[in-house]
């Protein structure tokens, strides 16, 4: 509990897209004269490391609720000017690619909540996020967290630099590589910093993915209708698949093949998994694949190599005090099949942030985090679980690693009705591009 002459002091510990989210959703509050925010990120610079990144209609409504809207469309808009929002969102197509000529599996308009996608530049995301942060809350650069300490005082954060910082709440939304959840996992399961930092490390799926970005006119020109250059398309195949969507106005197109290891999935990597540059020779994976694939992969020559690895599942996000917690990949990290892993984390922000407003506006000062963090907790956990669970459910069945689609190798026909039950699975899987965060939200608020 903070006296109610101070501020509430909240520590945001990482200053990716969660923790830069978080930021935003409380610059727009306008709560200075309650909350004292500081962000502290362990980069000496903020960059967005990674390609393209895909917002849901349930994450652009909230990026339109903290009055981002317009600032993306900037970076979004094509050259024709569309009548409504709506209208810019790409549609979404799944083939089965891995033979001479693919075969649809599901295809999603962009009309209706149901499917379709806003797609954007990282640095973009990041860019418009910077701007949009109040000079309120500063942004503490090469501030790598070490150590923190529940005290009397609050929670005392110590950084690598030396420094020392003292909050109400720390707010962990330090990434896949979390050091605040090897601290909630030692505290949580009684066990060593030692044993906690082996349970804390993320799985290797087994996947390889190879990001790269190329020239969307290079592509127009070997492929003048290439469905890339307008839509997202996802390709499916045994062991492998690739994703590929136009980013930057159409300019360029953001590829992500991905190459499954069945070998090497739930085993450990000895470092962080990305490599900026590989020479695999990736088109040579794609060999037998259809012409629209090839015509891909052609391009991609020095990509960066990401494993992509996922976290077990955390029953708790938040301390047995309630003054820490966990957001985004700290806490769920998960394989980006539905390509939501950032748009789960700004959810959880965008909550978060309505939360602590209320807390604070309504009593006078003396807030309870412990309070805020339950609710969060309730609301966050059982959701961000299993979309996280639902997100590798999904790319076993691109990969054709499920019971029954087992031996359908490259060149080889699904039978008809297979096909169907494959685009039924799915289907359900990405039914939740439908929903909306807010009927969770009024159900936290009214928890307080
Ligand atoms: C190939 C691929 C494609 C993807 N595509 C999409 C997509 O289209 N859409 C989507 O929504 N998601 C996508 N994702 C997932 C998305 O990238 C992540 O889920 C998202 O970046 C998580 O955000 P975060 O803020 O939780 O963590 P991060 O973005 O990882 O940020 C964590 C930050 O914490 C900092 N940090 C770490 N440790 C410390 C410390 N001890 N002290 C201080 N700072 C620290 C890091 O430097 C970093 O800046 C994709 C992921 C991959 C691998």
């Amino acid at each position: 509990m903070s006296s109610p002459t101070l501020k509430t002091r909240i520590a945001i510990v990482g200053g990716g897209m969660g923790g830069l989210a978080l930021a935003v959703a409380l610059s727009k509050l306008e709560a200075e004269d309650h909350l004292d925010i500081n962000v502290y990120e362990s980069a000496s610079k903020l960059t967005e490391v990674g390609a393209g990144i895909n917002f849901w209609p349930r994450g652009w409504e909230i990026m339109r609720n903290m009055g981002l809207e317009e600032s993306l469309l900037s970076k979004l808009s094509s050259a024709e000017i569309k009548p409504c929002v709506e209208e810019l969102r790409l549609p979404l197509s799944l083939k089965k690619g891995n033979q001479q000529k693919g075969t649809p599996i599901l295809n999603f308009n962009s009309s209706g909540m149901y499917g379709g996608t806003f797609p954007f530049h990282r640095a973009d995301v990041q860019a418009v996020l910077l701007d949009h942060l109040s000079p309120s809350i500063p942004c503490h650069l090469s501030h790598r967290l070490a150590k923190f300490d529940e005290t009397g005082e609050g929670v005392v954060l110590t950084f690598t630099n030396g420094s020392t910082a003292t909050c109400d709440l720390l707010i962990g939304a330090d990434g896949i590589h979390s050091f605040v959840r090897k601290s909630l996992l030692a505290e949580s399961l009684g066990i060593s910093d030692e044993e906690a930092g082996k349970r804390a490390r993320p799985l290797w799926t087994g996947v390889y993915a190879y990001r790269h970005i190329i020239d969307a006119d290079a592509l127009r020109r070997d492929y003048p209708d290439h469905p890339a250059l307008k839509k997202m398309m996802i390709y499916c195949g045994k062991n492998k698949m690739l994703t590929a969507y136009p980013i930057r106005q159409g300019k360029l197109i953001n590829l992500a093949p991905m190459v499954f290891h069945p070998e090497s999935a739930g085993t450990y990597l000895n470092d962080h998994g990305v490599h900026e540059i590989t020479t695999d020779d990736v088109a040579s994976f794609y060999d037998n694949w259809e012409d629209e694939v090839r015509a891909l992969v052609k391009f991609v020559t020095h990509p960066s190599k990401w494993a992509i690895q996922y976290v077990d599942p955390m029953d708790s996000y938040i301390s047995s005090s309630g003054r820490v917690l966990l957001l985004g990949d700290s806490a769920h990290a998960t394989p980006p099949y539905f390509a939501n892993g950032a748009g789960l984390s700004i959810e959880s922000a965008y909550l978060l942030a309505a939360v602590i407003d209320k807390a604070v506006k309504t009593t006078n000062g003396t807030v309870d985090v412990s309070k805020i963090s339950k609710v969060y907790n309730t609301i966050r956990q059982p959701y961000c679980n299993a979309a996280a669970a639902n997100s590798r459910a999904l790319g076993s069945q691109y990969q054709f690693n499920i019971p029954g689609f087992e031996q359908y190798g490259d060149e080889e026909d699904v039978p008809k009705e297979k096909m169907s039950e494959l685009s039924k699975l799915m289907s359900q899987g990405w039914e939740w591009t439908g929903t909306s965060v807010m009927p969770d939200l009024e159900r936290a608020l009214a928890m307080l």
